[in-house]
């Protein structure tokens, strides 16, 4: 693969990929009301058996794009990535669009959000360590930053890591880790000094899920479904090669992951997924098409969703081009939960009753799973509130919070259960 080759060469060479690995989908075929499997839930709820199928199934497309150029197609071609630009990798994913692939979301924390990280403030030992499995799929990442005490105040964390030699020792726990029981390593950030403020006596690293000392409990969801974890680290050791960033600086650290999980969330769909086009067939199916009010909500729906799928991709766009993203990303995530919201509104006004009460009915309880899951994007990555005070001070220039426990040494704030 080089430099030089044209986004046109390379959509050609990605599609040659394609036929030899994958089962192109079939293009005429319409989705049809009452066919297939009629689950839109946002939390899969699977059991072990389904999960590590599922996991297994997503690694090992994964390491088949990734051995042949496909995975990391923008990386630096010395951790593996092909070097090439955001127009090469959005014609590959146009063209993978139209063949069955295993998804890949369960790389999304991982690759979304650990590996820019480490690319950005790791040191070159655990660079040349960790990127090159992550991005082919040999290891899974997740995201150690939530406690009990500190979710929207992250800057709060209690998890502590104490220096000995070349070792950190890691003691405390962390909450509503997605993914953690099927990961291999974990961005975590700790508090190293707690003489001094809150943001300043941070530090991250990263840590070996699977080391002693780390207890992983899963924690079940309203939905049904146990996708995040509680993990606890009972004196985990890790190297200082292992340290993200300097000591103290993990604040910055924390930065780079937020703004990655936030421009990853707010990726907003274009308004032609599944999801839209089982929802037009179900407003046909019941005869709504021509209701004026369902034709009003849907078409509210779709051009909000065009215009989140703009913002979103204008934000990616910068940071692909090494700028740092604006407003775009608070807009853009609090864009894709609104547009959720009506979706869902949407669907209520539709099913009625049929939404609360199984009835064996095909495409109409199964949406209870997508409505029970998707309050939980009002909180991940920033809440609904938190999203709504950036806005305000950042863009709009509203006065700032006061602050009043960011100067002061942490030991001395009261946080919670806080020890220290
Ligand atoms: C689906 C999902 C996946 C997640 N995955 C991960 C993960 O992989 N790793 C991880 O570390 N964490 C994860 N989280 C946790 C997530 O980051 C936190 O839930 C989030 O930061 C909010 O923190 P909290 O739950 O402690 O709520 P709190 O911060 O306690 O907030 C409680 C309420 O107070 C409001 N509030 C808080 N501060 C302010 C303020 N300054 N102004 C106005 N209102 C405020 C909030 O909006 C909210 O309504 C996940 C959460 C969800 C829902």
């Amino acid at each position: 693969m080089t430099e030089q080759i044209s986004v046109e060469e390379y959509a050609a060479k990605a599609r040659v990929f394609l036929d030899a690995n994958a089962e192109k989908k079939e293009s005429r075929k319409k989705f049809v009301w009452g066919e297939g499997s009629d689950n839109v839930s946002m939390f899969e709820e699977r059991s072990k058996a389904a999960e590590e199928d599922m996991l297994q199934r997503a690694k090992a497309w994964q390491a088949k794009r990734f051995d042949n150029g496909f995975a990391w197609i923008t990386g630096p071609t010395e951790y593996g990535g092909a070097g090439l630009t955001v127009a090469h990798e959005r014609a590959y994913n146009q063209v993978e669009r139209e063949y069955k692939t295993a998804p890949l979301g369960v790389f999304q924390i991982g690759l979304g959000m650990v590996a820019p990280t480490i690319l950005d403030h790791a040191s070159q030992k655990a660079r040349d360590l960790y990127l090159r499995k992550m991005w082919r799929a040999d290891i899974v990442g997740c995201q150690l930053f939530s406690e009990p005490g500190a979710g929207s105040d992250l800057a709060s964390v209690q998890a502590k890591a104490e220096k000995d030699g070349d070792e950190w020792i890691i003691t405390g726990q962390k909450v509503w880790t997605s993914g953690a029981q099927f990961s291999d390593i974990g961005e975590i950030i700790c508090r190293t000094d707690p003489g001094l403020p809150k943001h300043k006596g941070l530090t991250g690293f990263i840590v070996d899920m699977k080391a002693p000392g780390v207890e992983i409990r899963p924690l079940r969801q309203m939905t049904g479904g146990a996708s995040f974890n509680e993990v606890f680290f009972n004196e985990v050791r890790v190297p200082d090669d292992h340290r993200l960033g300097e000591v103290n600086n993990g604040w910055n650290v924390a930065l780079t992951t937020l703004m990655n999980e936030r421009a990853s969330i707010g990726s907003a769909d274009s308004g032609e997924n599944t999801m839209y086009t089982r929802l037009l067939e179900m407003i046909r199916h019941y005869d709504l098409d021509q209701d004026p009010i369902v034709r009003e909500m849907l078409a509210d729906l779709y051009i909000n969703t065009k215009v989140a799928g703009y913002t979103s991709q204008r934000a990616t766009d910068k940071m692909r081009a090494g700028q740092m993203p604006g407003p775009e990303m608070s807009i853009g995530k609090m864009a894709l939960v609104n547009n959720q919201k009506k979706m869902n509104d949407l669907v209520a006004h539709i099913l009625g009753a049929k939404l609360v009460v199984d009835t064996g009915e095909w495409g109409t309880y199964a949406w209870s799973q997508l409505l029970l899951g998707a309050p939980g994007m009002r909180i991940a990555g920033g809440s609904d509130e938190v999203m709504r005070n950036i806005v305000g001070e950042r863009v709009l220039g509203l006065p700032k919070d006061v602050g009043i426990d960011s100067k002061s040494a942490f030991r001395d704030i009261k946080v919670g259960t806080q020890k220290d």
